[in-house]
């Protein structure tokens, strides 16, 4: 049986942003590296976008916005990000980047298998995939178990889930300069629903009709509210370039708490993607750097998670939406109708002080959260 010192189960956003910061820190040039994945990871399978104040990613950046609007029935608001311009990857971009980067390592290889099994054997790991096993010194697994959330009731799992039309109209509708990151003004239908919208010219733009509920819709409601939505914005005459779907899991789930000495949940599937927003792209690439880093000096992986604060907040968030899905409106307008849009950045980046938090938690409706807070309290 093949062994190597790490193997990566999943070879999406997280395995590739780890493998990419061992490749920078030099430090693992003399450990050998495998990354499985079911798929070849050759198409563009997803469009990551984030608020960034710095130069992360620039040669595949593929648009930049400096504002950003947010709307709902009552108001709408263009809001000034600086110091943050909001940015959009392409995932095959990305892909690309981190592959082409590996092909110069002959100590990290890639495999297009399906991984059926993994465990821990004492002083080793065995992984499985469907035609092969092999073994190794520690696993990184970002291959998402949805059961782990559903066999428990503890911590509700609210989904991000959208479908995404990439269009070019005819006319001339869109702002290329700025981005609608989240447009209320859609039917709420008892649920948090907004349209996303990514211009990347006056005619081409990425719309996506997002829910941040417990239960997905069927296809074609998604793209009957995009399709009024193009509608309403005076499209007469577009054509489909590209679609995508998502399904971001939103929850407070304690992943870390599955990870053992020498097995790592990673990405999605370990707790790296943000609860109360279902972002993960730049909380991938701190939590890849600080695992890079911890991996130098550490050898238990029980060791390298940290609760803070801010998973407690989300926490709050999430029961509140759970309970009463069709507030998500009210509490996104209430932080974003005169909430300062860098300051709530930065606390969705979880860098804020205590001070800044309460500026931010303060704009929220109360009883929602005193509510969800004493249950919490006395469960
Ligand atoms: C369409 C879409 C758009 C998104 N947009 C954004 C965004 O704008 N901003 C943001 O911050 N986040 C976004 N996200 C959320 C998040 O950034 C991505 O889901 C991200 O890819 C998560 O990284 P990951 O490593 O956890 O999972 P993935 O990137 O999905 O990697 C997991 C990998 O495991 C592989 N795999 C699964 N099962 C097996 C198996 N049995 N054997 C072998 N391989 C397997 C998959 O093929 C995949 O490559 C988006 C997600 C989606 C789906």
């Amino acid at each position: 049986m093949q062994h190597y010192h790490y193997i990566f189960t999943g070879s999406g956003l997280s395995a590739l942003m780890t493998v990419y910061e061992m490749i920078l820190s030099k430090n693992f040039d003399d450990k050998t590296i495998l990354l499985i994945d079911e798929n070849p990871k050759k198409v563009n399978d997803r469009t990551w976008c984030f608020w960034d104040e710095k130069d992360t990613f620039e040669n595949i950046v593929s648009k930049k916005w400096d504002v950003a609007l947010f709307a709902d029935k009552n108001f709408k608001r263009n809001l000034e990000i600086n110091p943050y311009q909001y940015k959009m990857i392409r995932g095959l971009d990305f892909y690309n980047l981190v592959f082409e980067t590996i092909s110069n390592h002959k100590n990290i290889h890639f495999i297009n298998q399906k991984v059926i099994d993994f465990e821990e054997l004492g002083n080793h790991c065995v992984v499985k995939t469907e035609s092969h096993s092999y073994t190794c010194n520690k696993i990184f697994n970002s291959i998402y178990n949805p059961n782990l959330v559903k066999n428990q009731d503890k911590y509700p799992l609210l989904q991000q889930h959208f479908i995404g039309w990439f269009i070019k109209s005819k006319e001339e509708v869109f702002d290329k300069n700025k981005a609608t990151f989240m447009d209320f003004s859609v039917e709420q239908k008892g649920n948090t629903r907004f349209m996303y919208v990514l211009p990347t010219s006056s005619t081409e733009a990425l719309l996506e009709y997002t829910l941040f509920s417990a239960d997905l819709l069927s296809k074609e409601e998604y793209e009957e509210e995009i399709q009024k939505y193009i509608k309403e914005l005076g499209i007469t005459n577009y054509e489909i370039l590209e679609k995508e779907q998502g399904n971001i899991p939103m929850t407070c789930f304690p992943f870390w708490e599955k990870n053992s000495k020498n097995i790592i949940h990673i990405g999605s599937a370990g707790g790296w993607t943000k609860a109360s927003t279902g972002y993960t792209f730049k909380n991938t690439i701190k939590k890849s750097k600080l695992l890079v880093a911890f991996l130098t000096q550490h050898t238990d992986f029980r060791k390298f998670h940290k609760t803070d604060k801010f998973w407690f907040y989300d926490l709050l968030f999430i029961d509140v939406l759970y309970r009463n899905n069709e507030l998500g409106s009210k509490v996104f307008s209430s932080l974003f109708k005169k909430g300062k849009p860098a300051l709530i950045f930065k606390f969705l980046d979880e860098e804020t002080s205590l001070w800044e938090d309460l500026q931010v938690i303060w704009k929220c409706p109360k009883l929602p959260f005193i509510k969800v807070l004493i249950t919490r309290i006395f469960k």
